[in-house]
């Protein structure tokens, strides 16, 4: 494969990426497929699933124990296609709450943080929701059996791990 900035050949091999173009620092794609030119430094993943991928994200984070960083609320709302008034609407916020909390200036707070995460579940008609009927009310469950007094009260990143291949596999396995 030629490389698009300077056209020469680039190497390919099968390694670890950190998809920072999702929005997030810490998500790795395990074992995935990356062009590299050694000329330039042009660096291209193959990465064929995204929509698949943001959905694993999505579910990650919906369900993650501690509270939302910044960036995780902004992944979040991205993925519902959602603009800031729009969602500080729908969780009675101001909108420049919702700015604040994706500079990470101002830590979501518990209550916001929850209902933001059923809004994700929820808020779109049936048929434009990432996850079917049943996986929505049992995420929605685990959200609200979540405990935002024992859970660390500082918003962490943990590091999110995604082999696509496996998970597409795993993902196929659960729908037979
Ligand atoms: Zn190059």
């Amino acid at each position: 494969m030629k490389c698009p900035t300077c056209g020469r050949e680039m190497k390919s091999r099968v390694r670890d990426y950190d998809y920072v173009e999702s929005g997030l620092k810490n998500v790795v794609l395990k074992g995935i497929t990356v062009h590299e030119c050694k000329h330039c430094g042009e660096v291209l993943p193959e990465i064929s699933n995204v929509k698949q991928i943001h959905k694993w994200i999505a579910e990650y984070l919906v369900r993650k124990q501690g509270p939302l960083t910044g960036d995780e609320f902004r992944f979040l709302r991205k993925a519902l296609g959602k603009n800031a008034r729009e969602i500080a609407e729908r969780i009675a916020v101001n909108p420049v709450s919702i700015s604040r909390w994706e500079c990470n200036k101002v830590p979501i707070g518990a209550q916001s943080d929850r209902l933001f995460r059923m809004t994700f579940i929820l808020g779109l008609p049936e048929e434009a929701r990432m996850f079917t009927e049943s996986k929505c009310l049992e995420i929605a469950r685990a959200v609200l059996q979540r405990r935002t007094t024992t859970a660390a009260r500082k918003p962490r990143s943990q590091r999110i791990e995604i082999t696509p291949r496996r998970s597409e596999e795993e993902d196929r396995r659960a729908h037979e």
